[in-house]
């Protein structure tokens, strides 16, 4: 048995990051970059204005108070070949250029016309140089890198990556992935189960994580526990870049995958990893060239199945995304608010509920009845992690956790 963060560095180490493909902006969110995006202009690229209103020469209203002949009119998208000068003013809109010679712009409600649309009375309180105006490059510069290389994209970037004309993108593909659900009392999630039968909840659940991380899922359905079955199944599933069975892993005599995955010429790199739920998750590599197929068998209970995803399965996607590793960064850290007593010889990936009252990242263990329990994960929103050993946590103790997101 290995500790998650051996399992974690093996998993890194037999993922190789896949090929690149050129896609458009509109579809490149979930997808990870793999050049850096430079700006390729300033921002703002000229002096803007930031209101409706006058540019002056600041000196000028320095006091606030004085009329000035109105030479011209700028609009926004126009460029303004007068030259704003002493004791004169141009009307101005925003997102308009700074005409040459005006170092200040008086927003339009502290100035009035009155009969004469050629003289504007300023009666701000004070003027100042640079009032209202957006320098050229006080946002970021031409050559400034603006996100960078092995970033997912977020709808959040689109703005930016618009303003810089990113109007398509270098990306890894994205990695597909097999899931077939093992087991003789699994049926369809959309059927009534007979005596005995349990529904596939495995299936639907790791096709979704599968595409919330933007890998492409591959439904392989559900497989009995005999080899000619599962033997047909895996075939076909590794053609994946990962292949995740559920059940079957552990040391009943039905627990065949390790069996046929080795009789198929898939190497084993481990098995049984140091946590709670989730121990007796199984990985190995398939690799015939030039295709490479990963392989996780999660055991069965959909909350060990779930951990596992989180833990493992996600740092192969990432890699095959060539997306940063975030598994290094140090780990975020929550206050317990209730006494949490724990008892076993692995580390426990407890689901909870974080919540951020007053500043301060609360963490409430949920009321879990362990790795059937699915209701209980449904609620949850990050995973608390406690220590191997048996122990009592106070309330108010700080406790490492993992955001599900
Ligand atoms: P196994 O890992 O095959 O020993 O299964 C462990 C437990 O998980 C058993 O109680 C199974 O019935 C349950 N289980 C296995 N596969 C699934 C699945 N796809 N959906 C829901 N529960 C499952
Ligand atoms: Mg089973």
């Amino acid at each position: 048995m290995i500790e998650v963060s051996s399992a974690v560095q093996l998993i890194r180490e037999a993922s190789r990051s896949l090929n690149t493909e050129t896609v458009s902006l509109f579809t490149a969110v979930g997808r990870v970059l793999v050049q850096p995006v430079v700006a390729d202009m300033d921002a703002p690229p000229f002096d803007k204005s930031m209101m409706d209103g006058f540019a002056v020469q600041s000196a000028d209203a320095a006091s606030g108070k004085t009329d000035l002949e109105v030479i011209d009119l700028v609009v926004a998208g126009q460029n303004c070949s007068t030259q704003a000068r002493a004791g004169t003013a141009i009307q101005i809109m925003t997102g308009a250029a700074i005409p040459c010679g005006a170092d200040a712009v008086v927003m339009l409600e502290e100035t009035s016309t009155g009969n004469n649309p050629r003289v504007v009375s300023i009666h701000a309180t004070k003027v100042r140089q640079g009032q209202n105006i957006l320098r050229q490059g006080s946002l970021y510069r031409h050559g400034d890198q603006l996100i960078a290389a092995g970033h997912r994209i977020s709808a959040n970037d689109v703005g930016l990556l618009a303003e810089a004309g990113a109007g398509h993108l270098q990306v890894r593909r994205r990695p597909t992935l097999s899931v077939i659900a093992t087991g003789n009392e699994i049926c369809p999630h959309d059927q009534f189960p007979t005596e005995a039968q349990i529904r596939n909840s495995n299936g639907p659940l790791l096709l979704s994580l599968a595409q919330a991380q933007n890998a492409v899922p591959v439904d392989l359905g559900t497989a009995t526990d005999d080899e000619p079955t599962l033997t047909q199944k895996i075939q076909r599933g590794l053609a994946a870049d990962v292949l995740v069975l559920t059940g079957g892993v552990s040391a009943g005599m039905l627990d065949l995958v390790p069996k046929v995955l080795k009789s198929l010429g898939v190497q084993q790199i481990f098995h049984k990893v140091s946590l709670k739920p989730g121990k007796p998750v199984w990985f190995g590599l398939h690799d015939v060239d030039p295709h490479r197929c990963l392989i996780f068998g999660l055991p069965g209970n959909p909350v060990s199945t779930f951990v596992c995803f989180h833990l493992l399965v996600r740092e192969a996607l990432r890699v095959l995304c060539g997306e940063a590793a975030i598994g290094d960064e140090s780990p975020e850290h929550g206050i317990l608010t209730v006494a949490h007593e724990i008892r076993g010889d692995r580390p426990t990936y407890w689901p909870s509920r974080l919540s951020i009252i007053d500043g301060k990242a609360l963490v409430e263990p949920l009321d879990w009845k362990g790795s059937a329990d699915q209701r209980c994960l449904a609620a949850a929103n990050c995973l608390a992690v406690f220590p191997m050993g048996n122990q009592t946590y106070a309330a108010g103790s700080l406790i490492d956790i993992r955001w599900l997101t």
